[in-house]
Formats: C-alpha cells, structure tokens, sequence
C-alpha cells in the first residue's frame, strides 16, 4: 500500500490562506484556483473568485476520507491536513467509480497535473479494454490501481491542454495514443491521428468527434449508442448554479465561431453524462441534452461579445 505522507508533498500551514475555515484541512496560499478540489468535494471545498478555501471542515471519518481525495488530487499539493489524518492514510484510493454503462464503466482519475492546469482524466473500463481520456499526473499509486484493473490500452487526448504526463502512462502500459493532427505538436510522440472533421469509430462503442473551436485540434468522445457518456474536453462543461451547458468564449484559444458549429454538431446525441476536462460534470436527464444545448446556442446568440457563464 501506498502510504499519503510517504508520496506527496504537503501544504504550508505558515501560507495557510486566511480564508479557510477554522481546523485541520486548510488551503495555502500555492492555489493556482484550478477547481479539481470543489469539483470532486464540494461539501468541504469551494472557490474564493481567486483560489480555493476551506468552507466547512470534514465531520467524522467518511468527511476526512472525502477531504483526503481532494488533497490527492491538487496539482500543486495547496491543500494542507495534520500529521494525525494524513499518516496512515492510503493514497490508492484512485480511480473512483463515477458511473456503470453497458458499453464499459467510467472512472475518474483523480492525481491532476499542473501541466494540464488540474484538467480531469477519465478511464473507461470495457470488455474491448481500457481507454484513458486525457492524462492525469504521472502517479505511482494510480498505476498499479490501473493495471490490476487491465492497464491501459488506448489513450485519447482530447486537445492540446490537457495532455499533461501522457508520455509516461504510453510508456508504462505500451498502449496507443490519439490526439487530433491539429493539436499534435502538444503530443509529436502520439502513435495515431484523427483528421479533418470525419467522424472516428475507436471501437464499436467509442467515437471520437472532431470539435474544432476551443483549439483546432479539440475532439470530444462519445461512449455508447444510448444514456452516452460524453468526454467533452475543454469544449464544453456544466455550470451547476446557473443550470446551464457552458461553451465559453473566454476560455476559446482558436475560434469562437467554429467553436459554436461544433456545439452545433453534438445536439444529436443523447448525453447522459457529461464529463469535461475543466468545470463541473453534470448527470442528464433524457430529453434533457438537447435541450440544453440549444439554450447554450440561444445564449451565445443573444450575447456575441461573450458568453462568459
Ligand atoms: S485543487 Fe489545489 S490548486 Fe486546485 S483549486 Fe483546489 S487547492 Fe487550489
């Protein structure tokens, strides 16, 4: 086992933001506000604007087990807890099961890389193999949860940001890389392109979609035929206190314009989970996806200088 004090490197109590709620789990002042910690643990995390503090300290033992993935998943290691919680704990408590689908389970990755700004990283776990969706950091711990779960088979990169330590997870599980030709000077290395704006079949169960917009080489990937999961990058996330499906022309590095007809070429599908790279996941509804989609269109519409959400 893999012990938590053993691997990671701590938070400062002497930059310990002032923030924070009084008690042991505090954020330092190291924060780069990437938001991997309020997404996986909102009851004890949550943003400040600039960074992220301790709202309300964990109660009781499954609080603190919460708590200790989000100090596992900080890129940066801000989020700082006593001696007392940290030192027995163990640090394979990654990946953790996000949701079962007929075409393979899903998996979140936790251990976020700075290199990828604390993007999220998904394992699909199928009958065809694993697929890993965008790279979290190079993790000893994660590995061997990985390989006794199959290894990995393929990796898909969903865009130039977020392809963080995905040389050394190649590496280590002799698997394939695919990242789209527009972004590929990020990963020269990737054994497999998708070109042009055609539509990928991965497998039987697993397309990838070009997106062009956030960057030019964006993709997203779809799992399943129906209640699909959909691994949407940086091109689109969920805004949990609006309710509403966010492109978002701050955050386009490449066109806006492509961006908005790639939205344009998901209202189709039948999403059930949505899964970004940044921003929060959000669970559908049937009926629901379209709908959303089509009022993020109608916004963007509406408000051509911005649609900061
Ligand atoms: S995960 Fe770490 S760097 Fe990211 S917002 Fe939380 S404390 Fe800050």
């Amino acid at each position: 086992m893999y012990l938590l004090d053993n691997l990671l490197a701590m938070a400062r109590i002497k930059d310990r933001l002032k923030n924070n709620s009084p008690g042991p789990f505090f954020v330092d002042s190291g924060c780069i506000d990437c938001g991997s910690c309020w997404h996986i643990d909102p009851e004890h995390f949550a943003p400040t604007g600039s960074s992220s503090y301790v709202h309300t300290q964990p109660d009781g033992q499954q609080e603190v087990e919460k708590a200790l993935l989000a100090l596992i998943d900080c890129p940066v290691a801000a989020i700082g807890a006593p001696k007392h919680l940290t030192a027995k704990s163990s640090a394979d408590v990654f990946p953790i099961l996000v949701t079962k689908h007929p075409a393979g389970d899903v998996y979140y990755c936790g251990w976020s890389s700075k290199r990828s700004f604390g993007a999220s990283s998904w394992l699909i776990h199928g009958d065809e193999g694993n697929v890993l969706i965008d790279s979290p950091r190079w993790s000893a711990p994660l590995a061997k949860q990985i390989k006794k779960m199959g290894g990995i088979n393929q990796i898909v990169l969903t865009h130039r940001d977020d392809v963080a330590d995905h040389a050394n997870w190649a590496k280590a599980f002799n698997c394939e890389r695919w990242i789209h030709q527009d972004d590929a000077d990020a990963a020269p290395e990737a054994e497999k392109l998708v070109i042009g704006l055609d539509v990928l079949s991965l497998r039987k169960n697993l397309k990838l979609i070009p997106t062009p917009g956030h960057t030019k080489g964006s993709m997203v990937a779809v799992l399943g035929d129906q209640q699909q999961i959909l691994f949407s990058g940086d091109h689109l996330w969920w805004n949990p206190k609006k309710s509403v499906t966010v492109a978002s022309k701050d955050y386009c590095w490449w066109n806006w314009t492509e961006q908005l007809k790639s939205v344009e070429r998901l209202l189709d599908l039948e999403v059930h989970w949505l899964l970004p790279g940044h921003g929060y996941a959000h669970e559908f509804m049937p009926g629901q996806w379209n709908e959303a989609l089509e009022q993020t269109l109608r916004h963007a519409a509406r408000a051509p200088s911005s649609v900061k959400i």
